[in-house]
């Protein structure tokens, strides 16, 4: 298969494209380098079957190639980022979606959205299953993001409903692993980036909110069957395992071995109180359930900051 992969050289993004290098797929990557970077494909580059291009996805793109599927990951993802560049963030899901959703029914390709458990808001149920409509702001700062894959996935349905478009949308909970960028400001970044300093643990709010956190080989495997099944509607990819922020935070302490203390800093505006992937359907449909515990994950991230940090 020939696959476009935009936000490729971004976190979950570039552990696709590997994961289709390896599985034998050429892999064009696409990425505007806002958020990704160089460093996260640097391995990918010396491949036969990878290229890169750097483009924005909201503005003008022609892929002269023949194609077989679409994966549209381009987005700042990490609260702070999005907040830091909420103009970019509505068009990269708004226009961006538009443009590759045309260049799927032009060539006749499969079409699989990354959306977000940010479509369920701060949700007034929990855990969240595909049918939850949502609780969200649609003028709060977050809104940005949320209402700009809402959009992204109705206009995906659309093109399924109206040109026959093969569409998927995943939405993607918490995600966790290597290639985060240390200084997102996301909190798994930031609470090992801190613990390996010894600096603070900055909780926001009192830290009882809660979040599912998955791994990233456990998403890439989630989304790889949900780009070979023919289901069309959004389907949760994520890790049930729900704990509290504080609970976190002991946990990075108790694995780096780290003597930092934990201060509490203010809760952003909007953020969700609760969250955790339903995950019956992803069973049902793609026979996925994750496999790699937190800790065990956490380890490897990690090793991960620690090697890059000391550079
Ligand atoms: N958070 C925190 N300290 C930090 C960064 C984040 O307590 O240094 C909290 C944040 O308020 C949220 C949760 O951790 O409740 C997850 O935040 P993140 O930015 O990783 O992702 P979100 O799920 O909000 O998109």
């Amino acid at each position: 298969m020939r696959l476009l992969i935009t936000g490729g050289a971004g976190f979950l993004g570039s552990h696709l494209c590997e994961r289709f290098v390896n599985d034998g797929h050429e892999v064009l990557a696409a990425d505007n380098l806002i958020t990704g970077s160089k460093e996260n494909i640097r391995a990918l580059l010396k491949r036969k079957k990878f290229r890169f291009i750097r483009r924005d996805v909201s503005e003008a793109f022609v892929v002269p190639q023949k194609l077989d599927a679409i994966l549209h990951f381009a987005s700042p993802a990490s609260p702070p980022d999005y907040l830091k560049r909420p103009i970019e963030t509505l068009k990269a899901g708004a226009m961006g979606t538009h443009r590759l959703l045309e260049i799927a029914r032009q060539k006749k390709c499969a079409f699989l959205l990354a959306s977000t458990s940010e479509v369920y808001g701060d949700p007034l149920v929990n855990p969240q299953k595909e049918s939850y409509w949502g609780n969200v702001n649609p003028v709060g700062p977050r809104s940005v993001y949320d209402e700009a894959k809402r959009f992204a996935e109705a206009l995906t349905m659309a093109y399924h409903r109206r040109h026959g478009v093969d569409t998927k949308i995943v939405r993607i909970f918490n995600t966790y692993g290597p290639r985060m960028n240390p200084e997102d400001g996301r909190v798994i970044p930031n609470f090992i980036t801190q613990a390996l300093a010894g600096k603070p643990l900055t909780l926001y709010g009192d830290g009882s909110q809660t979040r599912s956190y998955a791994y990233v080989d456990d998403l890439v495997e989630g989304i790889t069957r949900l780009l070979f099944s023919k289901f069309h509607g959004p389907v949760n990819v994520g890790n049930p395992n729900e704990m509290t922020v504080k609970k976190l935070a002991d946990l990075i302490l108790e694995i780096t071995g780290s003597k930092s203390k934990k201060v509490h800093r203010p809760l952003p505006v909007d953020d969700p109180k609760r969250r955790r992937p339903d995950i019956a359907l992803a069973k049902k449909i793609l026979n996925w359930t994750p496999a790699v515990p937190l800790k065990e994950g956490l380890a490897k991230t990690i090793f991960y900051f620690e090697k890059k940090i000391r550079g």
